[in-house]
């Protein structure tokens, strides 16, 4: 595929990537037209209830398709950066720190309109699926926290 830089380290219960500096995205591509600058991580973590990927939108650019889901709902994560973001027609300024929930009908595009590059996490996980987070599903474990030296 087209991940095969990311070095990849597997314990018994996690999985971890380097998957480079943000701004060398671009060495990711993806689809059939091989668009640069995202990266999937979903089989390179071996995520079971979400798929995420890692974005870099060159100043200038824009996303030359709209889209919607199926079954997953969106979350766009702005880390670096500003743009423009459209679901439904309407038009939205995105910057660092800017979050974006998108629902499954969504038709949503986005495009850098600035001189920097843009910068974006996008989560998708199933519409509706969550049944308890955070504290709720947290367990603390008896033990002190130790490091090395
Ligand atoms: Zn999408």
């Amino acid at each position: 595929m087209e991940n095969l830089n990311i070095e990849v380290k597997r314990g018994k219960h996690y999985t971890l990537a380097e998957a480079g500096n943000w701004s060398d995205l671009d060495q990711y591509t993806y689809g059939p037209k091989q668009f640069p600058g995202k990266l999937f991580l979903k089989d390179v973590l071996e995520l079971t209830g979400m798929e995420v990927s890692m974005n870099k939108l060159p100043a200038g650019k824009k996303v030359p398709f709209y889209h919607a889901h199926k079954e997953n709902e969106e979350l766009y994560i702005f880390v670096k950066g500003q743009g423009q973001f459209q679901v439904d027609d309407e038009v939205m300024d995105v910057r660092e720190g800017t979050v974006i929930r998108v629902s499954t009908p969504g038709v949503r595009t986005w495009r850098n309109n600035s001189q920097e590059d843009l910068y974006f996490i996008v989560i998708q996980a199933k519409e509706n699926s969550l049944t308890q987070c955070t504290v709720e599903d947290g367990i603390v474990p008896d033990r002190k926290v130790e490091w090395p030296d």
